[in-house]
């Protein structure tokens, strides 16, 4: 399976994942925002390039354009004031030459012969007209006038020349294509303008009206475009590198945080280490606490741990909640809150035998306990099991109790609070077995009287009334007292297998002699042996089923006023080899277990192929067929008959049922009722004995069309005056209810004669006839019509 890493791990990953992505969309941005500064940089350049492409904006030319003509003006005031002193100091030097002359005509024509370029002499008789500009004239000896001026064309010419050659060399280095020249002579200013510029085609032009001259010119875009080129690369490097900077400044951020993370990583490692030591002893600590007192401890010094804590407490809760649960259906009886069998295994598996001590092992059975629930209900039932379960608890404890014991079981049962000492001290279990049984095991000093201890135990127990609360406020139980026995066995005394001991008390309490007035019964080897042979009768009555091994004998049932055989009663015989077996020694043990139903459909089925038989040969005989409790608790007892009574006048089918069954079970009447509607005919078994309530007789649920009177009165009543009333009362009642009645244990003719005075109207007995196999009955019924 892949490790799964921890959430520390996990959680470093994921936030240095999450800084590495928020780091690198920082440096995104910053880039981005740089890239846009650089744009808008680069635009702003261009736009200055552009500016300075065209000429008119470009502030290059136009302080170029100032200086030239700055530059032209000054040069012309220069040439106007430089030619005035030119003219003024020669005029000096003439005048003064000629007038300290003595010969005026030699000292004249010196003066012109020497005179120099550009200053031009000249002899006129007055005053030139023609020329306005700056002239001198002095006054000759002769009368005439010494013109003295300058050659203005020559050397306005010289000066144009040297003018434009300077500004040439002059002009500024973002000017390209720069040329000075003269102008045309046949020009025309603009507007008399003396100076104007004019911008066409990408050049400039710029007219000087003083020295006749015109400039042009163009931007020098090689070099705008150049220093463009150069700004732009200049930008761009200047925008990786501030790139390069917000890259290495996230990169640095990146690592600082990465290493921090490694190093809060140690330190958190080391925390957990120290905390989850604390935390398992404080676990620990909390799950001990839990499995003894049920109960969390909230002192908890680690407040980061204490929410987990408490959620893994809980989840342990939930678990062992659950867990109990389970255990609780497994190992606790649901309706006592006591042990149930299972637990009473697991805790005597891990007995240990004491020196002097020994196990008591008390099997209880609460007597009739059927009748509660048939007359209450189960769930009244049930409150009386809790109440004794308790009571026994209390006993077994010895806890005082109050009366309400009842509620008391509840609190007992719904908290859990019953509580068994298993091993070290005391051993002791309480445990309901079955429906009305229960198991009460304590440790006893070996030489104890066990008996006692088991007759206090039952004699606690019935001492005390039973009182149920209702939860309906219009009823309530009166308190009334039960009984019950006890069958007690001792380990290790009477069975050194300690499981064993449990079916032996057992046995004890079923154990043949366990009946009247006796209510405490100790198991001996005597009820082992009888178990252990009672097992193997199990067995060969299985195998005998099988074989077929079970046949029917039948006895007569006699008209005691006619002496005709009106019917008989199948009686079942078991034929075990040569040996032929009475009901007495397997019927009780098939009642024990299950077998009696397997057996009693074999019986239903011989008995109803006999009656077909007989209706075949023309007899008309009721045939009496007995059923036992457990038979008629089957639910398919009613199938089982209807099955086999085809071809049966039901009216000569009669089943036989124990007064006890109609009494005992709260089933009783829906059962005779369904017999019933078969219309075939119902008898009640054994009246009289165990139960001698002869309101029962009367009681219209239970449809009897015929009351055997059991042989225990009859069989006696010529020595037995009590009897004899006795007697002589039910078939009167019997009478008087529109019943017939039926005498069994006819042993002599003086009972017979006695009944017959009674007026009794059937009967069966030796007197007449035992009961007998088939063929045997036939002849009897032949021989007796005869007579
Ligand atoms: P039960 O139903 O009361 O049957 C009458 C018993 O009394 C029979 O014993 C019968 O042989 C015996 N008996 C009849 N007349 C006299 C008499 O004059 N004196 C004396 N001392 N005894 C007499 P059996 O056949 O041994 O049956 C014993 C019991 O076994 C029956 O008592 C019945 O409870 C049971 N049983 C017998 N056959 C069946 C059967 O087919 N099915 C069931 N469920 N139970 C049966
Ligand atoms: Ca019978
Ligand atoms: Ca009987």
């Amino acid at each position: 399976m892949k490790e799964r890493t921890s959430i520390l791990e996990e959680s470093v990953k994921n936030i240095l994942i999450y800084a590495m992505i928020f780091f690198i969309i920082m440096a995104i941005i910053g880039v981005f925002v740089v890239k846009n500064n650089y744009n808008d940089e680069i635009a702003q350049l261009e736009e200055k390039y552009k500016e300075q492409i065209n000429l008119s904006s470009n502030k290059y030319i136009q302080e170029e354009i100032d200086n030239i003509k700055k530059y032209l003006d000054d040069g012309f005031s220069y040439l106007e004031n430089s030619a005035k002193e030119f003219i003024d100091s020669n005029y000096n030097f003439a005048y003064n030459y000629y007038h300290s002359s003595n010969n005026k005509d030699e000292a004249l024509d010196f003066l012109i012969k020497n005179t120099k370029y550009p200053i031009k002499y000249k002899i006129y008789n007055g005053i030139d007209p023609e020329y306005q500009y700056y002239t001198k004239y002095m006054e000759l000896d002769n009368g005439k006038m010494l013109k003295i001026n300058i050659d203005e064309q020559k050397y306005k010419e010289t000066q144009r020349k040297v003018a434009l050659e300077n500004i040439k060399n002059l002009h500024n280095i973002h000017l390209s294509n720069f040329d000075a020249k003269e102008i045309d002579d046949d020009f025309t200013f603009l507007d008399n303008e003396s100076w104007y510029c004019v911008y066409e085609n990408n050049i400039y032009t710029c007219y000087d009206k003083n020295w006749w001259i015109k400039i042009e010119f163009s931007a020098k875009t090689s070099a705008l475009e150049d220093s463009l080129i150069k700004a732009k690369s200049d930008r761009f490097l200047f925008f990786i590198k501030q790139s390069i900077y917000i890259s290495i400044a996230m990169l640095f951020g990146y690592l600082l945080l990465y290493l921090y993370t490694l190093k809060k990583r140690k330190e958190v490692k080391e925390q957990i280490e120290i905390a989850t030591n604390h935390f398992d002893d404080a676990l620990n600590t909390q799950i001990a606490n839990f499995n003894k007192l049920k109960s969390i401890n909230t002192d908890f010094t680690y407040k980061e741990f204490r929410t987990l804590s408490y959620a893994l407490l809980r989840f342990i809760r939930k678990i062992k909640a659950k867990d109990s649960h389970l255990k609780k259906q497994a190992y606790i009886d649901n309706i006592t809150g006591l042990m149930n069998m299972v637990s009473v295994y697991e805790s005597l598996k891990l007995y240990n035998k004491k020196q002097g001590k020994v196990l008591l092992f008390c099997f209880l059975n609460i007597a009739s306990f059927r009748a509660y629930n048939s007359m209450y209900g189960r769930n009244f039932g049930d409150e009386i099991l809790k109440l004794v379960g308790f009571r026994l608890y209390s006993i077994m404890k010895n806890i005082p109790v109050n009366d309400d014991e009842h509620t008391e079981s509840n609190r007992y049962k719904n908290n859990d609070k019953y509580l068994f000492i298993q091993n070290n001290e005391t051993f002791e279990c309480l445990a309901r077995i079955s429906a009305d049984e229960f198991l009460l095991v304590t440790e006893v000093n070996e030489n104890e009287d066990f008996y006692k201890i088991a007759k206090s135990y039952q004699q606690k127990l019935i001492s005390k009334n039973i009182k149920i609360n209702s939860n309906d406020e219009n009823i309530s139980y009166e308190p009334f007292k039960i009984n019950a026995r006890i069958g007690y066995c001792v380990y290790p005394n009477d069975s050194d297998n300690i499981l064993e001991c449990i079916g032996n008390a057992d046995l004890a309490i079923e154990n043949d002699k366990a009946t009247g007035d006796n209510v405490v019964f100790g198991y001996t080897k005597e009820i082992g042996e009888q178990n252990e042979a009672d097992l193997k009768l199990q067995q060969d009555i299985r195998n005998g089923i099988v074989n077929k091994e079970f046949l029917l004998y039948y006895q007569p049932k006699v008209d005691c006023q006619s002496g005709k055989i009106i019917g008989a009663e199948a009686l079942v015989r078991w034929q075990k080899g040569d040996k032929l077996i009475f009901p007495d020694q397997f019927i009780g043990l098939c009642e024990k277990s299950n077998l009696i139903i397997t057996l009693g459909n074999e019986i239903i089925k011989m008995a109803c192929d006999a009656q077909r038989r007989w209706i075949q040969q023309g007899l008309k005989l009721k045939l009496s067929i007995n059923l036992s409790t457990k038979q008629l608790l089957n639910e398919n007892i009613i199938n089982t008959i209807e099955k086999n009574m085809q071809g049966i006048d039901p009216s000569l089918l009669e089943f036989e049922i124990t007064e006890s069954f109609s009494i005992e079970n709260a089933a009783s009447k829906g059962i005779i009722d369904k017999i019933k509607k078969l219309n075939v005919g119902l008898s009640m078994d054994d009246f009289g004995k165990g139960y001698s309530s002869l309101s029962y007789l009367n009681n219209k649920d239970l449809d009897f069309d015929v009351v055997k009177i059991d042989k225990c009165f009859i069989q006696n009543i010529d020595k037995n005056e009590r009897n004899k009333k006795l007697v002589a009362f039910i078939v009167k009642m019997i009478k008087s209810l529109n019943k017939r009645s039926v005498a069994e244990g006819v042993e002599n003719e003086e009972i017979l004669t006695f009944l017959q005075s009674l007026g009794c109207d059937e009967y069966q007995g030796y007197y007449f006839s035992k009961p007998v196999p088939e063929k045997i009955l036939l002849e009897r019924v032949y021989n007796n019509a005869k007579n």
